[in-house]
């Protein structure tokens, strides 16, 4: 890297891997560094939709859910390993919302973006039998389709991605202090588990630090901040299977929220999230009795399984940087990102900060804050990343293909490669690694070259990859952010991995 970076950016959730990667794609030169593990905060514990957002239409944020719906044709065929469609029941419960608006919704849901690879929505009779996981009562409703996304994964592909085209990316490293001189920003970083400092200079800075995007602003960079934000909590927890099937369902709930409950790694169900003013640290969020409670209820007033507390096996919460709107609830906040600019007393030294947003529009974000930085950058290359692949995402080497369909195809030819690899094995290493299969499995001609299994089916082969190539540093990372098989360790196994993890990290250290 050349002694001044173009580019400086704080924060490894999915802006600042996300702008990391247009940019150094355009050219530019990129430090990236973030205090945790990459998407260690926000960008880890969302719903893990890529949605146009149905509910935001309800408090009229037309152009918000026009870009997000764009944005998830876009991104479905940039990630189709990490990003799937996924169906959506919506039961009617006619004291909420009568039939003809929810109609008026999904009709702009179906049109207000051009759909290449979603079906329509439509009205459903909710037939009560075996499959039907709902209650009598409930017996008419709507089907409409959105995507998930493994959340994590993505804001790893994107740094991924920024080191391939030069980028440097710092984790477990905190920008401490930044301040202007000469037309420069002169940024001391800090490395966490050493405690070394180091001065770096760069023409242009990017706060993308989330919920702490304020606190960033008036306690490292010692400046007014232009936003005010309020912090709200949302919390999800995680259930065995609760009905049998991969559809989803959008509850309504009688405090006017809505609650999505979404098929997750297969053989559990994910249930989100509420809507809290939060204080305090944004790292020690967590979920709360009443929140618990909540969701709870909810679940129990729609399904005919009742769940009590004793069924729940993890709980996840993240905190919504939301500008302050001054709206009286928490869930009427717009979801739409703000991006503040402020430059030195010459017009040099850019500060640039973002503020809220939502992971289904990272990518158009990330043009719009590299617009806003062209005239200080001027030598940066146009707009690219619409139709560029995301590492991975090289499956059938034609982005104009329907991603869904290349995937299973390519899953296809998999099975066919590595005929020794168990079909579950393989779906999983496939949905997490894409086309980067190859380079996890390396040479292994068989189940013996993977090495020993920590639990579940994580293989060392896998956790040195992980540990090579994708920043994880800890049993944590690997078991909760570049996979989620925490959720089959028990405690002994999780001993055992980060006992292996932190050898092999001293050992290279050596
Ligand atoms: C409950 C919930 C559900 C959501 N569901 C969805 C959804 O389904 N779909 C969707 O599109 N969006 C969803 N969102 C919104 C989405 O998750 C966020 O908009 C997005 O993750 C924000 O990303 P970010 O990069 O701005 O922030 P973050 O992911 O929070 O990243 C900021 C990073 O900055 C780092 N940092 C802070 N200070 C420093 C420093 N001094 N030095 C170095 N690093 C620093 C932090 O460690 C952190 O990792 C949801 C949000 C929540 C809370």
């Amino acid at each position: 890297m050349s002694d001044v970076i173009d580019l400086l950016i704080v924060g490894g959730g999915i802006n600042g891997a996300g702008v990391a990667a247009d940019a150094s794609g355009r050219g530019l030169s990129v430090l990236l560094c973030e205090q945790g593990d990459l998407a260690s905060a926000t960008s880890s514990a969302s719903s893990k939709l890529i949605h146009g957002g149905l509910r935001y239409l309800e408090h009229w944020h037309f152009r918000l859910v026009h870009e997000a719906l764009v944005e998830r044709e876009v991104l479905l065929r940039k990630a189709p390993h990490l990003i799937q469609p996924q169906r959506f029941i919506l039961p009617h419960r006619p004291h909420l919302r009568p039939k003809w608006l929810i109609r008026t919704g999904l009709f702009l849901y179906d049109h207000l973006a051009k759909r290449g690879q979603l079906p329509t929505s439509r009205a459903l009779p909710l037939l009560a039998n075996a499959n039907n996981p709902l209650q009598d009562s409930l017996d008419y409703g709507f089907q409409y389709f959105d995507c998930k996304v493994d959340d994590a994964r993505l804001v790893v592909a994107n740094a991924m991605q920024a080191r391939q085209q030069g980028a440097t990316i710092l984790t477990r490293t905190r920008c401490q202090t930044a301040h202007r001189q000469d037309g420069l920003w002169h940024v001391v970083l800090e490395d966490i588990n050493s405690g070394m400092r180091h001065q770096y200079r760069a023409k242009a800075l990017l706060n993308t630090c989330g919920p702490w995007a304020q606190s960033f602003i008036e306690k490292r960079l010692k400046l007014n901040s232009p936003r005010h934000i309020r912090l709200i909590k949302g919390s999800h927890f995680i259930v065995k299977k609760l009905y049998s099937g991969e559809q989803a369902y959008l509850l309504q709930n009688d405090d006017q929220r809505i609650v999505f409950v979404i098929p997750f790694c297969g053989d559990f169900t994910l249930v989100g999230t509420t809507d809290t003013e939060y204080k305090g640290d944004p790292s020690a969020a967590a979920m709360d009795s009443n929140e618990e409670g909540y969701l709870l209820e909810v679940i129990n007033a729609c399904f005919t399984r009742q769940l009590s507390r004793r069924d729940i096996l993890w709980r996840y919460a993240g905190v919504r940087p939301l500008c302050d709107d001054e709206s009286a609830k928490a869930s009427a906040i717009s979801r739409d990102y703000t991006l503040e600019l402020e430059v030195g007393d010459d017009g040099s030294a850019p500060l640039l900060s973002v503020f809220g947003g939502k992971i289904t529009t990272y990518r158009k974000l990330a043009e719009t804050v590299l617009a806003q930085l062209k005239p200080f950058l001027p030598e940066m290359a146009p707009d690219w990343t619409a139709d560029a692949l995301l590492p991975g995402g090289d499956i059938s080497g034609d982005i104009g293909g329907s991603g869904t369909e290349a995937y299973a195809q390519w899953l296809h030819t998999q099975m066919n490669n590595y005929p020794w690899l168990p079909s579950t094995l393989l779906s999983r290493l496939g949905r997490a690694y894409g086309s980067q299969l190859s380079e996890v499995l390396g040479e292994a001609r068989d189940m013996a070259d993977m090495g020993p299994c920590f639990g579940a089916d994580l293989y060392q082969r896998e956790v040195e990859y992980l540990l090579e190539k994708e920043w994880a540093c800890s049993g944590e990372d690997i078991l909760w952010r570049r996979s989620k098989l925490g959720l089959y360790f028990a405690a002994s196994q999780v001993e055992a991995l980060d006992t292996f993890v932190g050898e092999l990290t001293q050992a290279r250290l050596r």
